[in-house]
């Protein structure tokens, strides 16, 4: 099998304080074969407030060395988690260009609720007792993302964590059931498959490998071909973890292929 982990913080990203030599540590420890670190540059920051920066000089040196430490033992990708691009298109292109030709992925990812709530971070919700509001969530999420895939293809090349606002939900003790949104999320699902993107398993540290299994069979079933997987680690502790698993359910969904990426092309592997 060939393990990848596609969704990986260092201390690039404001909540993780790991060096990417401890990460890529780890990863090898875990058997990967190819590790793509993904730090993030949220455009949105966590109170709401617009951030137009990302130290590309930091994550550009600190990629470069490991790289070199590791001598071809595992296959090292750079990447990016970009947030919140539906809410600043202008800066999430900026951002792109100054990653320029060392960009090999970028997920596109929505931490915020946007236009809401003074887009704040959806963790800083309380849903508790409140299902209705774990519902707007949900469907702010999903008209954003939607934004994401019609209007910012260039902004993303997988789709992270369709499912996010569900992490604060369910901590919050709320039953979500996720097929009351069926129709918006397969509309998204279409453009995705259809643009050529890809749709990420985010494992969430090896807790939510589950909550994949109808959402994979719907991607499937709109055409989708490209999955990355990624399990979110900020810590090297956290490194891989469901990833095995999340394998096990795109061949089980019927997935014969992981997708990982170089420069922006994604590349296909057998499971
Ligand atoms: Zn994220
Ligand atoms: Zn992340």
């Amino acid at each position: 099998m060939y393990l990848c982990d596609f969704h990986t913080h260092s201390l690039i990203s404001p909540d993780s304080s790991a060096p990417l030599a401890d990460m890529a540590q780890a990863a090898l420890e875990r058997g990967l074969s190819e590790l793509c670190v993904t730090d993030h540059c949220d455009l949105l920051d966590y109170t709401g407030h617009p951030n137009a920066h990302f130290d590309w000089a930091g994550a550009m040196a600190q990629f470069h060395q490991v790289q070199a430490q590791l001598q071809g033992k595992l296959t090292l990708r750079l990447g990016l988690e970009l947030g919140s691009a539906p809410a600043c298109p202008d800066s999430a292109r900026h951002i792109l260009r100054q990653g320029g030709d060392h960009l090999d992925f970028v997920l596109g990812s929505l931490h915020n609720w946007i236009g809401r709530r003074d887009n704040q971070e959806l963790y800083f919700t309380d849903f508790s007792n409140n299902p209705a509001l774990a519902r707007e969530a949900m469907e702010c999420c999903l008209t954003h993302t939607r934004t994401l895939v019609t209007q910012l293809p260039d902004c993303y090349d997988s789709l992270a964590h369709i499912i996010y606002p569900l992490r604060y939900i369910q901590r919050d003790g709320i039953a979500l059931d996720i097929r009351q949104f069926e129709a918006p999320i397969r509309e998204i699902f279409r453009v995705v498959a259809q643009s050529g993107h890809a749709l990420e398993v985010n494992t969430c540290r090896g807790r939510n490998v589950e909550d994949w299994r109808i959402l994979l069979t719907w991607f499937r079933d709109c055409g989708g071909e490209y999955v990355t997987l990624g399990s979110d680690a900020h810590r090297p502790e956290d490194m891989a973890k469901g990833i095995s698993q999340a394998a096990q359910l795109l061949r089980q969904t019927g997935f014969t292929h992981v997708t990982v990426y170089r420069r922006r092309t994604p590349v296909l592997r057998p499971l």
